[in-house]
């Protein structure tokens, strides 16, 4: 018997403040490896260059509101004045089909997936230092002074979160952020605990299932 066709698909939920850089390690770790990223809704105006479908699915608030009416999500948040929301339906089906998938949320949210789906991964990236945090708040050009200054605040106090993460990676360079990613992942592959909770007490053949 081949042990992965049997195995539900990892959750792996990328985290952060904002400026942290979890968009930049996403892109990479989607380059490198066969995940599935969940598209957000957001009630956000859509910056320069984003793309219905591929960055978020753009909605209004009446819109997002039937979706939370509807069970739709996984988790929602409000982030700075908008929703923000993960489609709950093909998370799930994704996942039941073995196909890894990545969560890019805020820790509103990620708490949130963590109460709904313990098994998953959290991941929790944190800038080198907070005035690097801010030079690339400010680089990203697209706040106001005033959102750049709420961000700002609220990054200072999200950090504390860090503590109910299962990992924290330091995004210095992206290449090593990204590369302890990828390890903490194929760690939590050949994790036994996981193992048995995902394959083998389903089963009770943990011999067999290992070496047929
Ligand atoms: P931005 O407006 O810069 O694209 O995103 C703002 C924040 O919302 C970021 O921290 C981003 O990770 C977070 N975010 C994006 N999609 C979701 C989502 O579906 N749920 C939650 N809770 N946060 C999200």
């Amino acid at each position: 018997m081949n042990i992965n066709k049997s195995n539900k698909g990892l959750l792996v939920v990328i985290s952060g403040p904002s400026g942290a850089g979890k968009g930049t390690i996403c892109k990479e770790l989607l380059n490198k490896n066969n995940f599935w990223l969940s598209v957000s809704s957001t009630t956000r105006a859509p910056r320069e260059g984003e793309v219905e479908g591929k960055n978020y699915y753009f909605s209004t608030r009446e819109q997002f509101k039937q979706k939370i009416d509807e069970n739709d999500f996984l988790e929602y948040a409000e982030v700075y004045g908008n929703y923000y929301g993960t489609p709950k339906s093909k998370v799930i089906e994704r996942l039941d089909e073995g196909k890894d998938v990545i969560l890019e949320i805020d820790i509103q949210g990620a708490l949130k997936v963590k109460e709904a789906y313990p098994e998953g991964i959290f991941i929790f990236i944190l800038p080198p230092s907070m005035e690097e945090l801010k030079n690339r708040i400010i680089k990203r050009g697209s706040e106001t002074q005033e959102s750049l200054m709420t961000r700002f605040k609220s990054a200072y106090k999200e950090i504390n979160y860090v503590s109910k993460y299962n990992y924290a990676v330091v995004n210095d360079e992206v290449d090593i952020a990204v590369e302890k990613i990828q390890s903490i992942i194929t760690a939590e592959k050949c994790s036994v605990e996981r193992i048995q909770k995902n394959i083998l007490s389903k089963e009770g053949l943990i011999h067999e299932q290992l070496y047929d």
